[in-house]
């Protein structure tokens, strides 16, 4: 069995879907399990669709522009009125609605049972269109596969039901399921989501408890490069990757795959392949049981929007345990994650990403104890496998606020140039 996960880009049009169906065809006929995300930006706008978060009276048009969009894709790729995804499409459509419509609770329970329609709808075209196209498939509904708990909008996953329920549901047989990525579901029968972002995950979930022999991710690149495209004219790719190696990539903020997804894939030795969907046929990147990374080049992460935050007990005691105990759990309440630490003895400082809202619910937090310094607009770079040059090219000549290093990897929190 293998698992490939498309995400939004690689289904963001009728073009998309044909080169993504295309893809498929040339692995029909051994056992796959093919994980989807919504297309294109369809969950931006499903989130403002959630009851509650628009005034209703905006709803109609909202809704209007998520049918056309997904009309517009079906009648390029059916053109046969009868086809059966017409029905089903609508059928979502109306469910979709009459959710948008119902009086608001509580967000985070609400997000979920909105959002999911995004990968309802995908999916239920795409297993369409793979028929059409003679793959005969298998659409299957994960909220009854992947089991979380009530979390909502980050569920935890009970592994144990969920490998029971994809070897109960899903037949080795069958060459071909069509399932969401993302969406997951409680005991209860209630919808949950794993994340942003989080159909990597999905599919990794899925790769543990059918111990796939392999998993694929289908992106708008050509696998795992050394740094962003978007902002480094001369990328690498990285053919080889060590699981931790990637761990600590998606740890330090490389946005090519999902911070969840390498663990599950690791514990059961599946190897996780990272290709372009543009270039099916190019070797990609493989992240598996390798011990260095191949070809061995620095690897830089540029995180921005960084806030540089130092908390300074107001008794002018020293930064001991029981204070960062406060600290860490005011963090840990706010869900605020800090991207690199320092303490002195009368200070603790954290980079965090820049978010006004929970600054000011964690200073409320802390007041009473504490005095907070910030300083905003910063820029978090790591590089791994770093020399002094290639710091000292990085920094080039910012202000350096905090610096790490270890054998291995530099850390830099640096300012914007005067
Ligand atoms: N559709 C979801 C999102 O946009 C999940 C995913 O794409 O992985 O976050
Ligand atoms: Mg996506």
């Amino acid at each position: 069995m293998k698992v490939f996960k498309f995400g939004g880009a690689s289904v963001n049009s009728p073009d998309a879907v044909r080169n993504m169906a295309a893809i498929v065809q040339k692995y029909y006929g051994s056992p796959l399990v093919v994980v989807v995300s919504a297309m294109g930006k369809t969950t931006n706008r499903l989130e403002q669709l959630v009851p509650g978060v628009r005034p209703t009276a905006e709803h109609p048009a909202l809704l209007e522009q998520l049918h056309s969009y997904h009309m517009g894709i079906i009648q390029d790729l059916f053109p046969d009125p009868k086809n059966p995804v017409y029905d089903d499409f609508e059928r979502l459509f109306d469910q979709l609605a009459r959710q948008a419509s119902q009086p608001a609770s509580t967000y985070n329970f609400d997000y979920d049972q909105t959002v999911c329609f995004g990968e309802l709808m995908s999916t239920s075209i795409i297993s369409h269109y793979l028929t059409l196209q003679g793959m005969p498939n298998q659409w299957a509904d994960v909220r009854h596969i992947i089991r979380t708990d009530d979390h909502y909008r980050e569920g935890r996953v009970d592994f144990d039901c969920t490998r029971e329920q994809a070897c109960r549901l899903i037949d080795p047989a069958c060459p071909l399921y069509v399932v969401q990525g993302f969406i997951a579901g409680t005991a209860d029968g209630h919808t949950t989501t794993l994340g942003r972002e989080g159909s990597d995950y999905s599919a990794a979930i899925l790769s543990y408890c059918l111990e796939a022999e392999s998993m694929t991710i289908w992106k708008d690149v050509p696998g795992f490069l050394n740094a962003d495209p978007k902002f480094f004219p001369n990328t690498v790719k990285i053919e080889q990757i060590p699981y931790n190696e990637a761990i600590e990539l998606a740890y330090y903020g490389a946005s090519v795959i999902h911070p969840k997804t390498v663990k599950p894939i690791q514990n059961k030795h599946i190897s996780l392949h990272i290709k372009s969907f543009l270039q099916p046929d190019q070797e990609g990147s493989v992240i598996g049981p390798y011990r260095t990374i191949r070809p061995l080049t620095p690897l830089y992460i540029v995180k921005s929007h960084q806030v540089l935050l130092s908390v300074l007990p107001k008794d002018f005691s020293f930064i001991a345990e029981d204070n960062l105990q406060t600290i860490f759990a005011a963090l840990a309440e706010l869900n605020i994650r800090a991207n690199l630490m320092q303490n002195s003895a009368l200070s603790f400082s954290l980079c965090i990403d820049d978010n006004e809202l929970l600054l000011n619910q964690l200073r409320e937090r802390l007041a009473p104890q504490f005095r907070l310094r910030y300083n905003r607009n910063l820029q978090l770079i790591t590089i791994r496998y770093y020399t002094q040059q290639i710091i000292d090219q990085m920094v080039a000549g910012r202000p350096i606020l905090v610096q790490q290093r270890s054998r291995t990897t530099a850390q830099i929190v640096v300012g914007t140039t005067e």
